[in-house]
């Protein structure tokens, strides 16, 4: 069932001393499909001196010559998109389509930094004194550590180590232990595709926080990107400062999705069912807070339940399934207590709310009613697929309410009115903004939180300006 390239020895991260091995399972069936070698501290600071060794030699080649073999690698992710496919949706879930969709889309920032990497242009700044000279290049930053989740196995890698390798540095990627295969065959690819094996090195471990130490500690690691939750983001951040090294947090969210009185209802309820339960609601864009104008209340619900009770359930490789499984069992308790904590402050269950009999790792698909903006299934980020429905009177409530938390990655709002429209985006203290559009995350633009929802962008031109550094040229005595 494994893809063709992994084989045992072949296998990125196999060079590492084979005395502890983890399992990799499959969250809707629960059986092992992979037993791979349990990577230590020693084995990340192995992986930073060769990354450190290959340094030199790809910074020297030419920005086309990257550009050709990020190019080769896009090919090749293409080329095997229904493998790779195939490996996601067995080690995370996601029903196979989706899975398809992640790597043509994780396969978009592949092509998207090997055409920006031709592109990292400098500065010629007219001198303030006439013997002089004042240029500005811009440098890849050197040595970047990438630590990545699980609930986008692929792109949140392809996101990172593109613009990485495009800018001239090399790479030590740490992917989530519950869905290394797709990290295993990725990196695989990029070897294929030309990617020197030293400048792009694959940890693979359970010791996640032993790991980011060793990868945070080491002075040769330049930069540090994270995609994960906001605790542990803070924690790196921390260790980072020591080093004063470069940073980029992709770390949690708390997604308002706003209906006004003036939406299109059809199209808001298809945008929030995007929104909200691609990935089994496991995204850190996935809205978490539905905010209904009051008017409009009933309408949106009755049509928001008929959405919700079309969506099949189980295993994402069975043709027609449209939600998979929670990535484990203590996701399913999560999402458990938040539903149970809102039912006991008062909240109405109108779909779900319960476990699903496809098997322990499945919720049922819910819709809440009558929730207040105080409960924990509104403050805390669900990675679930619930949809906590509140009521409310007007723009500057829904604004209030909206931008009442911590995070601030993704908002969305429907209405009609354009005044509306600039006043609400505008006034939403969030990095990315959906305006009667469900779903927006692309290569061409910045995808990036504000608030404890991270620092930096990724994706973009300025997702490759992240791995750079300007350095000012002064030529004097002319
Ligand atoms: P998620 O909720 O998406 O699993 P995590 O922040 O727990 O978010 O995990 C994201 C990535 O961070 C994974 O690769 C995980 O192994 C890693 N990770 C978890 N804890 C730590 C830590 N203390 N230090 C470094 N990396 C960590």
């Amino acid at each position: 069932m494994l893809a063709p390239w992994y084989r045992a020895g072949e296998c990125p991260g196999d060079g590492h001393a084979r005395s502890r091995t983890f399992a990799v399972t499959n969250p809707a069936t629960g059986e092992t499909l992979a037993v791979l070698a349990d990577a230590s501290a020693g084995d990340a600071e192995t992986a930073i001196a060769r990354a450190s060794r290959a340094l030199p030699a790809w910074q020297r080649l030419s920005a086309k010559a990257r550009a050709s073999v990020l190019r080769r690698w896009f090919d090749l992710i293409v080329e095997h998109a229904d493998d790779l496919a195939t490996l996601m949706t067995l080690e995370q879930g996601k029903p196979l389509a989706e899975a398809r969709g992640e790597v043509l889309y994780g396969a978009s920032f592949v092509e998207w930094f090997a055409e920006e990497a031709k592109r990292l242009y400098g500065d010629v700044i007219p001198a303030h004194q006439a013997n002089q000279r004042l240029v500005v290049l811009r440098q890849g930053v050197g040595v970047v550590a990438a630590i990545t989740p699980w609930n986008f196995p692929n792109a949140m890698i392809t996101r990172k180590v593109a613009p990485a390798l495009a800018a001239g540095c090399t790479v030590v990627l740490k992917p989530s232990e519950l869905t290394p295969l797709s990290a295993i065959a990725l990196v695989n690819l990029a070897y294929r595709a030309g990617v020197p094996d030293e400048a792009l090195q694959l940890v693979l471990s359970t010791r996640a926080a032993e790991i980011g130490q060793a990868l945070c500690a080491d002075p040769r690691v330049r930069k540090l990107t994270f995609t994960g939750s906001t605790p542990v983001g803070k924690t790196l951040m921390r260790q980072c400062a020591d080093t004063v090294k470069k940073l980029g947090l992709e770390l949690g969210g708390n997604a308002p999705f706003i209906v006004f009185d003036d939406a299109d209802l059809d199209a808001a309820v298809q945008g929030l069912m995007r929104s909200k339960f691609r990935n089994a609601g496991q995204t850190c864009v996935c809205a978490n807070r539905i905010l209904v104008q009051e008017r409009v209340y009933d309408a949106f619900l009755d049509r928001l339940a008929h959405a919700v009770s079309q969506l099949e359930v189980g295993n994402g490789l069975e043709t027609g399934v449209t939600l998979g499984p929670l990535i484990n069992e203590s996701a399913v308790a999560k999402v458990e207590r938040l539903v149970n904590e809102a039912r006991s402050a008062g909240a109405q269950v109108l779909a779900g709310g319960q476990r699903h009999p496809a098997g322990p790792g499945f919720y049922a698909p819910t819709v809440l009613t009558g929730v207040d903006a105080g409960m924990s299934v509104c403050r805390e980020e669900i990675f679930g697929p619930v949809v906590p429905v509140l009521a409310f009177r007007d723009e500057a409530e829904a604004l209030a309410i909206a931008n009442d938390t911590p995070f601030g990655l993704a908002a969305y709002f429907y209405s009609r009115d354009v005044g509306r429209i600039w006043r609400v985006a505008e006034g939403l203290e969030y990095g990315m903004v959906g305006i009667n559009e469900g779903a927006i995350s692309n290569e061409v633009a910045p995808f990036g939180g504000v608030k404890e929802s991270g620092l930096g962008r990724e994706g973009s031109k300025y997702g490759l300006e992240e791995f750079t550094e300007l350095k000012y040229l002064c030529l004097g005595g002319l």
